[in-house]
């Protein structure tokens, strides 16, 4: 129950309403009988500064921020932690004595959701398909787990060749070294030999269930281990389902929402998240 004593923490973004947050956070505050609620809070692009201050004034111990303002936030916040900086967003803010620090817990979160699926990046080529907010990501992972190459396959090649760009020059400032990337050209496919596939795009995200972001006449490279699609509705997209007909395992992304939100939650409560409390509230929508 929400009361005067209540601890406050929120999801921005635009749109929210979709968000599994919510009821990923209330199900593990109400398993350990905290006095704490997580409440959605739709703010649109032009709002933003104006909903931190609110936010600050209001008192929120905590924050989820998410599309589009993971990297809009930055300018608001108090301090930013070297990997949110170095991957140029902000996905969490804590509350340290009233200083809004911005954390990036995507890239724990996926570190740890791809270590779950028992596939290997260490010494092996991968390719990624999209070069948005979760690509980069998905990046600085490939590059703490000593993937050997990457391909980046993205709509616009331009907007591809500017982030590797921009990350060979941030990802060391955080003690990253990026590992080569080829960015591919349109119609240019990665080579056999690549170990894993990871889609970083919305392609194939409800409503839109029947694309797929690699081209369903196509087989995948030969050798491929595993397919990682960082969408979680539907839980099985038409890419993994084409993977799986070739006899390759594929994995949602779930595993990431749920792990960036166990991180999120001990940032804010200094508590073990109850991780298994969790991950039922998330697959039980
Ligand atoms: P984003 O920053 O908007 O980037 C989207 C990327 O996908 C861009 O590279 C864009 O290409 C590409 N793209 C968009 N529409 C496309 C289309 N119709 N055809 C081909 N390429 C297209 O988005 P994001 O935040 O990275 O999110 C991408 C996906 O990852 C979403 O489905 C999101 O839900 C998921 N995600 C999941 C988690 C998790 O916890 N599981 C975390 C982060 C993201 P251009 O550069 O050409 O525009």
């Amino acid at each position: 129950m929400i009361r005067g004593t209540t601890r406050l923490v929120g999801l921005l973004g635009w749109p929210v309403a979709h968000s599994r947050s919510p009821q990923m956070h209330n199900a593990a505050f109400a398993a350990l009988g905290l006095d704490w609620a997580y409440v959605p809070l739709p703010v649109a692009p032009p709002d933003l500064e104006a909903a931190v201050r609110g936010l600050r004034a209001m008192g929120f111990v905590g924050a989820n921020v998410t599309v589009p303002h993971k990297t809009a936030v930055i300018p608001h916040l108090d301090e930013i932690s070297s990997i949110a900086r170095a991957i140029g967003a902000v996905n969490t803010v804590r509350v340290v004595e009233g200083r809004w620090i911005g954390e990036n817990t995507d890239v724990e979160g996926f570190r740890r959701a791809l270590a779950e699926t028992g596939l290997s990046v260490r010494g092996q080529a991968v390719v990624v398909l999209g070069a948005g907010g979760g690509a980069r990501a998905v990046l600085a992972v490939l590059a703490m787990e000593g993937a050997k190459e990457i391909f980046l396959m993205n709509r616009s090649y331009e907007r591809a060749a500017r982030l590797v760009a921009e990350l060979s020059e941030t990802f060391p400032q955080a003690g990253l070294r990026l590992p080569p990337v080829h960015v591919l050209r349109p119609g240019e496919f990665p080579p056999e030999g690549v170990a894993v596939l990871i889609n970083a795009t919305p392609v194939g995200m409800a409503p839109a269930i029947e694309a797929s972001p690699w081209p369903p006449e196509r087989p995948f490279p030969w050798g491929l281990q595993g397919v990682i699609d960082l969408i979680y509705e539907p839980p099985r997209t038409r890419l993994m389902a084409l993977a799986e007909a070739e006899g390759i395992p594929a994995f949602n992304g779930l595993g990431m929402l749920l792990h960036q939100g166990a991180i999120a939650f001990t940032l804010w409560t200094g508590l073990e998240a109850p991780l298994e409390v969790m991950r039922a509230a998330l697959s039980g929508s």
